[in-house]
C-alpha cells in the first residue's frame, strides 16, 4: 500500500476533526441479493448497501450528509435551517426530521417538478414533523438557490440566525460522509473475505464524490459507477472531481482528482429526471419481487437499471461482486402510485 491509502479506522480518524450530530443508524446492513442475481444470470454476485435503513424518517444518503452539514449547523450556532428542491424531496423530508430532532426550525422551499402537489409521500411527511412549507415556482439549480439566499434574508431581518443551503459548503460535507460509507462497506465485504469490483450508486453530485475520495485513500480498486437521474447544465465529470477535491482538503488529505479519473453516467435519466423508464421500472419491479426490497422511482431505479445493464451487456465478468448502494427514497412511491401500479411486466 502506498503511503497515501488509509485503513478504515485512519480515515475516520482523519475526519474526527470535523462538526458532527448522530443521526444515522450505523452501520446500515450489506445484503446479498441472490435471486436477483440468479434472474440477471450473469454469474456475478450483487450486495445491496442498505443506507435506506439510516434511520430517521425512512432514512436514506441524505441521513449521512447530515450528520456533518448540521453538525456544523451547530457549531455556527443557528437557530434555523433553509432548505429547498423538488416537492418530492427526500433530502427536505431526512433534513426536516432531522431538525425537529435537534430543536431547530426547518423552513423548506419546495418546487413543483411534474408530481403535483398533492399532501402525499415526503410532502406528508414535511407537514408531520413540522417543516414551514412553502411551494415555489422555481426552476431546480440556480434559481431555486437564489430564492432559498433570498429566504435567508427575510430570516435574518427578523432577528434569526439561519444557514442556507448552498451547494459549495453543502457537498464537500455530504461527500465525506460516504467516504466513511465505503470504509464501512469495505470492512463489512472483508469480513466475507471479499472485495468488491463495482460498486453503484445514484448522484446528482455528492454522494458519488465521496466514494471517488473514500475509494483513492482506502486504495481500493473497485469501478465507482456514478448514474446521475437528471442532467444538469455541466460537466458532471469535473463536477465530482471538484467535490471530492474539496472533501479531501477538509479532511486535510492530499488526494486530488482531475475530472478524466471519474467515471459518470447520465444514460439512464430517459426523458427527464422523476420520469421513470422502461429499464427503471424494470429494475424496481425485479428487486420487490424477488427480495422484497423496494425502490424508488426517480434515483435508485435508474441507478439499478445501469447496474442491470453492465451484466447484461458482459461488462461485469462471472465471478465478479457488485455493491448497490440503495440510497432510499421509498416515500416518493407514493407519489408515483399512478406510475408503479399496476405492476406491468
Ligand atoms: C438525493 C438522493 C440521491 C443523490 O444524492 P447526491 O447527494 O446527489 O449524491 C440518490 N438517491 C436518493 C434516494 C436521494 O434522495
Amino acid at each position: 500500500m502506498s503511503k497515501w491509502h488509509l485503513s478504515p479506522d485512519e480515515l475516520r480518524r482523519a475526519a474526527s476533526h470535523l462538526p458532527r450530530v448522530d443521526l444515522a443508524h450505523l452501520p446500515t446492513p450489506l445484503e446479498e441479493v441472490p435471486r436477483f442475481a440468479d434472474f440477471l444470470d450473469g454469474g456475478v454476485r450483487i450486495f445491496v448497501k442498505r443506507d435506506d435503513c439510516t434511520g430517521t424518517l425512512f432514512g436514506g444518503n441524505k441521513t449521512r450528509h447530515n450528520e456533518f452539514i448540521l453538525g456544523e449547523v451547530l457549531r455556527r450556532d443557528c437557530d434555523c435551517v433553509v432548505w429547498g428542491a423538488g416537492i418530492q424531496s427526500n433530502n427536505c423530508r431526512q433534513t426536516a426530521a432531522a431538525c425537529a430532532h435537534l430543536g431547530l426550525d426547518c423552513y423548506l422551499c419546495l418546487c413543483p417538478t411534474g408530481h403535483g402537489t398533492e399532501v402525499q409521500g415526503n410532502l406528508l411527511l414535511d407537514y408531520l414533523v413540522g417543516a414551514h412549507v412553502e411551494i415555489v415556482n422555481a426552476r431546480l439549480g440556480p434559481e431555486l438557490e437564489l430564492l432559498l439566499h433570498e429566504r435567508g434574508e427575510r430570516l435574518r431581518a427578523e432577528g434569526r440566525r439561519p444557514f442556507v443551503w448552498n451547494k459549495r459548503e453543502i457537498r464537500p460535507l455530504g461527500a465525506i460522509s460516504y467516504a466513511l460509507c465505503l470504509a464501512e462497506i469495505i470492512e463489512q465485504m472483508r469480513r466475507r473475505e471479499l472485495e468488491p469490483d463495482a460498486i453503484y450508486v445514484a448522484t446528482t453530485g455528492t454522494t458519488a464524490a465521496g466514494l471517488i475520495l473514500g475509494k483513492a485513500v482506502l486504495g481500493l480498486s473497485a469501478h465507482i459507477r456514478a448514474v446521475y437521474p437528471l442532467r444538469w447544465g455541466w460537466d458532471v465529470r469535473a463536477d465530482l472531481a471538484d467535490v471530492a477535491n474539496e472533501a479531501a482538503a477538509l479532511l486535510r488529505l492530499p488526494h486530488r482528482f482531475t475530472p478524466q479519473e471519474v467515471d459518470a453516467t447520465e444514460a439512464f435519466v430517459g426523458p427527464g429526471y422523476g420520469v421513470l423508464t422502461e429499464q427503471a421500472r424494470e429494475a424496481f419491479r425485479l428487486m420487490a419481487t424477488y427480495e422484497g426490497i423496494l425502490l424508488d422511482p426517480v434515483y435508485t431505479a435508474k441507478a439499478l437499471a445501469a447496474l442491470i445493464d453492465d451484466v447484461r451487456q458482459h461488462h461485469r465478468k462471472p465471478g465478479s461482486n457488485l455493491v448497490f448502494i440503495h440510497t432510499g427514497g421509498q416515500p416518493a412511491v407514493f407519489a408515483y402510485r399512478e406510475d408503479l401500479w399496476p405492476v406491468r411486466s
